[in-house]
């Protein structure tokens, strides 16, 4: 059956005007900036103070797009007799976002919470090696990261904030004066203070004075 006349385009002016009265979800960026969800993957930061140098990160990235290097220091003993301990110091980490897939596996496997996720996303380059970012832009990311969501009601402490609640409290004890005993002429004063029976002060009080037994 060969089409009537016109009705494409009164097909084509009905999805207009069903559209037309619908609220647009379309978001004006940059002016209007989006409503993220608290765990998105928009860049890694380093907090730079955890990372021991273990180079898992490294090891189990796919795409092979963290660059670390690292030398040794040797720290002498703690005490005379005692043996020197080495430890690594990290001299370069930088990420390449322009071959991160975004997988999380270096955040996920870094035995000692140095990764994190961060939800800016705004860095694009119009030169793709701007795009390795250095320990320092890691480094600046890590104050955009969010705070952890908080715990269930009845969850157990963590052992982190456990540990450092109570080196708090013993600091503050450590550091509050001692109780001070009171002074002899107060205690000598307080000894000779009458003491008061016990008992209702109101029935004191309804009880009939002297002379005034019987009187209506
Ligand atoms: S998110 Fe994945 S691809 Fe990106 S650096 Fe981490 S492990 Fe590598
Ligand atoms: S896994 Fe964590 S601690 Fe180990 S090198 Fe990577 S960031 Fe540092």
């Amino acid at each position: 059956m060969a089409p009537i006349p016109g009705s494409g385009l009164a097909k084509g002016l009905a999805v207009t005007l069903r559209t037309m009265t619908k609220k647009s979800v379309t978001a004006q960026y940059p002016d209007a900036q989006p409503d993220l969800p608290p765990r998105t993957r928009g860049v890694i930061g380093l907090f730079e103070e955890n990372c021991t140098v273990c180079m898992l990160c490294a090891r189990e990235c796919p795409d092979w797009c963290i660059y670390i290097d690292s030398h040794k220091e040797t720290i002498p003993a703690a005490t005379p007799g005692g043996r020197e301990r080495s430890r690594n110091v990290l001299d370069r980490f930088a990420i390449d976002f322009s071959l991160c897939m975004y997988c999380g596996i270096c955040i996920e496997v870094c035995p000692f919470d140095a990764l994190f996720w961060s939800p800016e996303f705004e860095y694009a380059e119009t030169d793709i090696r701007d795009l390795t970012h250095e320990r320092d832009k890691l480094r600046e990311w890590m104050w955009t990261v969010p705070a952890p969501p908080a715990l269930d009601p009845g969850a157990e402490e963590p052992k982190e904030l456990a540990a450092a609640r109570k080196a708090a409290e013993k600091l503050a004890a450590q550091q509050s004066p001692p109780p001070t005993e009171p002074h002899a002429d107060e205690q000598a004063r307080a000894a000779e203070r009458p003491t008061r029976p016990h008992g209702d002060s109101k029935q004191q009080t309804d009880q009939p004075k002297p002379g005034q037994e019987g009187t209506p």
